[in-house]
């Protein structure tokens, strides 16, 4: 941890969708890198793909890392010293960049046609060329030749010149090790295109070098990328990143995660109701680990100790429950009165139940109480709380009235509640009181405590499943109790 280190790293999506899970995670790597360092978090927008990129996918992209709390220092909305940070507004400097490639004779005017190019590759397969990439035609012309034709107007490319003595080009990469690539094996591959856009592994390469980005931080799906920009790189004479390239994360099958493996956007699992802080702390432990044990990892510690170190090379995967698990821990550690506030209200509102307003704050603390260890998404809240909302005609589920209530004699336990209940003075009606005068009941009626229960909470409820009794009929009032004792007793035996 270094305050004055100068690590700088981006996050570089591209705007052809949502933020996915994948996306995220490595957006919470980078985040969490540059924090542990004191470090620099860039956001920039890699929209060069003119046909997939939109306003709109930029827009719902940052929505999404602001509702991860993944704050960037530098970025296409607050600016900075490295700006532009979005790639459409860069294309003269990849240009810039490219012809200055040219004139130094380290990347060439490429005018070989589509046909040409197929053609080639067509023979290379035939006579069993080990090497049937481009044949590095355009190569060999001369320079003030190919200028002439580019001035003329004749459509190219600009392709970049691998030495042909290179030998492997080594990626050191901080996860997965040394990883050597044959040279040989690389094209001179195109950096611009004829429409005049430069290709990925140029931009990036002309904006991570621009931007004194030190680590590259993504998924390893970009590992094969990486020789080419270690060779645009030298190219352009700056020095590479360290790179980390990451698992990717699979679905509970081993295959990549898709919409058959259910929610992949983030902002569908903030719409289930998931707790930002939760699902950083999951998608931080996907493929990345603490100690090898510790599963709560509150934000700050990862904006502490975050390491590349503990990054695993092993494919990560998403595992639903436990995200469901982590969330319930977090949701179990918040105060109640946060409880209320960022769970039950907007629960209950989501549910049509209940605007926030219809009762106390003493009211909803209590619900809070009991509710808040049952609940792990804000709908189980609206469910455990539904049968508070229906007046005196709660639901009955039939196979708890039969089990419970049809039953011989429990008329005369659910008169002996009501009697017992109506006794309770109005200014006591608390979960204690309400206990105290219930509890001495089955005794003296002669039937088990649980069965006795068993008939008034259905009976109040609907059904066997309830938040505590106690706690539900001063929720209730005394009013609604009674009548609904009261209502319940025709159906009893
Ligand atoms: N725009 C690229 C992507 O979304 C960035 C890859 C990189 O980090 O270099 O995959």
């Amino acid at each position: 941890m270094a305050s004055d280190s100068c690590a700088r790293v981006r996050f570089a999506p591209s705007p052809t969708g949502k933020l996915h899970i994948g996306g995220a995670r490595t957006a919470i790597y980078n985040w969490a890198f540059a924090r542990s360092m004191g470090g620099t978090f860039i956001l920039r927008i890699d929209d060069t793909d003119p046909t997939r990129s939109t306003d709109e996918n930029t827009r719902v992209i940052l929505r999404a890392m602001r509702w991860l709390g993944l704050d960037w220092d530098e970025g296409p909305d607050v600016g900075g010293v490295c700006g532009p940070y979005r790639q459409t507004e860069c294309l003269p400097l990849y240009r810039e960049a490219a012809e200055r490639l040219v004139a130094e004779g380290k990347a060439y005017y490429c005018f070989c046609s589509a046909e040409k190019l197929s053609q080639d590759h067509d023979a290379a397969v035939a006579r069993k060329d080990p090497f049937q990439g481009y044949q590095r035609t355009c190569r060999a012309l001369d320079p003030c030749d190919a200028r002439a034709r580019v001035d003329a107007g004749e459509p190219c490319t600009i392709r970049i010149k691998v030495p042909l003595d290179r030998g492997d080009v080594v990626v050191h990469d901080a996860v997965h090790g040394d990883v050597a690539f044959n040279a040989k094996e690389l094209d001179d591959f195109i950096i611009f295109r004829s429409d005049g856009t430069p290709t990925y592994n140029f931009a990036t390469v002309v904006d991570d070098a621009r931007m004194g980005i030190t680590h590259v931080i993504r998924g390893d799906d970009h590992l094969s990328n990486t020789p080419r920009q270690i060779m645009v790189y030298e190219a352009l004479g700056a020095p590479a990143p360290t790179f980390a390239h990451i698992s990717m994360i699979l679905g509970a099958d081993g295959k990549k995660l898709s919409k058959r493996h259910g929610a992949t956007s983030v902002e569908e699992y903030r719409d289930q109701g998931f707790l930002s802080d939760a699902f950083v702390n999951y998608l931080a432990l996907l493929g990345w680990s603490l100690d090898g044990e510790t599963t709560i990892i509150p934000r700050a510690v990862l904006a502490s100790r975050f390491s590349l170190e503990h990054v695993s090379k092993n494919p990560a995967i998403m595992d639903p429950e436990k995200l469901s698990w982590v969330q319930q821990q977090y949701v179990l550690a918040m105060d109640d009165t946060t409880f209320v506030t960022d769970i039950l209200k907007p629960a209950l509102a989501a549910a049509g139940l209940d605007d926030g307003s219809m009762h106390d704050d003493a009211w909803y603390a209590l619900l809070a109480a009991i509710l808040k260890p049952r609940t792990t998404m804000p709908h189980d809240a609206a469910d455990k709380a539904c049968f508070l909302y229906e007046g005196v005609e709660v639901a009955l589920d039939e196979k708890s009235v039969a089990k419970n209530i049809a039953k011989e004699g429990v008329r005369s336990w659910l008169e002996a509640a009501r009697d017992a209940l109506a006794a309770v003075a109005d200014d006591t009606w608390k979960a204690d009181a309400i206990n105290a005068a219930l509890e001495p009941l089955p005794e003296v009626l002669g039937t088990g405590k649980r069965r006795f229960f068993g008939a008034v909470r259905v009976a109040l409820c609907g059904n066997q499943v309830s938040p505590p009794l106690g706690e539900s009929m001063e929720l209730l009032g005394k009013d609604i109790v009674l009548a609904r004792l009261e209502r319940t007793l025709p159906l009893a035996g």
